[in-house]
C-alpha cells in the first residue's frame, strides 16, 4: 500500500524519504510542500523529476475530494462533504472575529448512538487516520482559499473512540517546523469517555476539552445517550474536575437545548445544582431539528434566557452563534442526505451548525 504523507510527522517523511534512499532533506522539502497545500508531487517544482516519479509510485497525498460544498453568502460558513475512496464525511469552516476555525470529522460514522445526532443514525463505518483528518483541513484551506487557525474536532465521531489516530492529528497540528497550532487552538469534544478524558488531561493539559451533557439525571441522560449506562454523569463530573484540576483550565459544557426535554426551569435548575462552583463554561446549543428524533430545539429567545440564568448562578454561559443558518449544519445532516435520497435536504426549516 502507498504511504499516505499526510499521516507523517516531518522527521517520519524524512526517514521515508532516506528509506527511498533519497537524503533526508529531501523528505523535509516534500514535507514543506505538503504543509503550504500542494495537491500532487507535480507541484513540487524544486524536487528533481526522478524523484517526484519515485513518490508517485510510493506515496500518496491523501487529500479527499470535495463531494459537495454548501457555501452562506451571509456569514462566509462552508459545509463540505469530504469524499475518501470508500466513505464520506463532513466538515465546516467558520468565520469568527478571532480566525478561522474548521470542524473536523474524526470517523465515518458514530458508535455511540446519541438520539438527537445525524451521524449516529448511519451506523459506524470506520475510524480515520490522523492523516485523513489532516486531509480534511487542507482541503478546507484549498477551497476556501484561506488558512484555518483553529480546529474543533467535534464533527462526525466520537474522538474518544479513536483516540490513537486523534492523539496523533492533534500532534501534527502542533509539530514545530509544520503547521505549528498553538495548542489553545485545538479543540477536542466527547460525549464522556470517563478513562480517555482522565489520559487526555495527562497527555493535553493545554488543549481545550469539551463534554457534551446535554443533561444532568442518569435516566434522562441514558436515553439520550446511551455512553451514559457505562460512564454515568457523578464519574463525568468527577472526570471534569478532575480535569479542571490538573490543567488548571475552564472545561466547556456543551448543552443542546431540546425543547420541552431540558430546557425547563427545573432541568437548569438541576443543572446549576451539579456545575457550581467547577472552572466551566456552558456552550448552549439550540438542537438542531433532525427528523428521525422527533426532537425540536428550544427557540433563541428562551436560549438567550437560560444563558442569563446561569451566567447569573455563577456559571459563564453563552448561546452559540447560529452559523450557516441557510445550510445543513448538524453534524452528519449533509451525508445522510446524499445517503437516503434529496427530499431530506429540500426542508425549509435547515438550520445551523451544532
Ligand atoms: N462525539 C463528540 C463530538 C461530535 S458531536 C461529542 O459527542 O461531543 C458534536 C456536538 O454536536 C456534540 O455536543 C453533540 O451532542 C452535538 N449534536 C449532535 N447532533 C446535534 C443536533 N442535532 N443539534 C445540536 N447539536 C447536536
Amino acid at each position: 500500500m502507498k504511504q499516505d504523507l499526510l499521516d507523517l510527522t516531518i522527521e517520519e517523511t524524512k526517514s521515508f524519504a532516506a528509506a527511498l534512499g533519497e537524503k533526508p532533506y529531501r523528505g523535509k522539502q516534500v514535507f514543506q510542500w505538503i504543509c503550504r497545500g500542494a495537491a500532487g508531487f507535480e507541484e513540487m517544482t524544486d524536487l528533481p523529476k526522478a524523484l517526484r516519479q519515485r513518490l508517485v509510485e510510493k506515496a500518496v497525498i491523501g487529500l479527499p475530494h470535495v463531494l459537495e460544498e454548501q457555501a452562506d453568502p451571509g456569514d462566509g460558513t462552508r459545509k463540505f462533504l469530504f469524499g475518501y475512496d470508500d466513505a464520506a464525511v463532513e466538515s465546516v469552516f467558520m468565520k469568527y472575529s478571532y480566525g478561522n476555525s474548521l470542524c473536523v470529522s474524526s470517523q465515518v460514522g458514530c458508535k455511540m448512538g446519541c438520539v438527537f445526532c445525524a451521524s449516529a443514525l448511519g451506523g459506524f463505518v470506520r475510524n480515520l487516520t490522523a492523516g485523513e483528518m489532516m486531509g480534511q483541513v487542507l482541503a478546507a484551506e484549498r477551497a476556501a482559499g484561506e488558512a484555518v487557525n483553529h480546529i474543533v474536532i467535534m464533527g462526525m465521531g466520537e474522538p474518544f473512540d479513536n483516540y490513537g489516530n486523534v492523539s496523533r492529528f492533534l500532534r501534527l497540528l502542533h509539530e514545530p517546523g509544520g503547521r505549528n497550532m498553538s495548542w489553545r487552538h485545538l479543540t477536542v469534544s466527547t460525549c464522556g469517555i470517563v478513562p480517555v478524558m482522565q489520559r487526555f488531561a495527562e497527555e493535553f493539559p493545554q488543549v481545550n476539552l469539551a463534554v457534551s451533557l446535554h443533561r444532568i439525571d442518569d435516566e434522562q441522560r441514558s436515553r439520550l445517550m446511551p455512553v451514559n449506562r457505562r460512564y454515568p454523569v457523578a464519574e463525568l463530573l468527577e472526570a471534569a474536575r478532575a480535569y479542571t484540576e490538573k490543567t488548571g483550565r475552564r472545561i466547556t459544557f456543551e448543552y443542546a437545548l431540546i425543547r420541552g426535554e431540558n430546557d425547563r426551569p427545573r432541568d437548569i435548575e438541576a443543572l446549576i445544582r451539579s456545575l457550581r462552583g467547577m472552572l466551566c463554561h456552558v456552550n448552549l446549543i439550540p438542537l438542531n431539528r433532525v427528523e428521525e428524533s422527533g426532537l425540536d430545539g428550544t427557540d433563541r429567545e428562551r436560549a438567550a434566557q437560560i444563558a442569563q440564568q446561569l451566567t447569573k448562578a455563577g456559571i459563564p454561559a453563552t448561546v452559540r452563534r447560529q452559523l450557516g443558518r441557510e445550510i445543513d449544519g448538524a453534524c452528519g445532516q449533509l451525508r445522510l442526505r446524499r445517503q437516503t435520497g434529496p427530499e431530506r435536504g429540500t426542508r425549509p426549516d435547515k438550520k445551523s451548525t451544532p
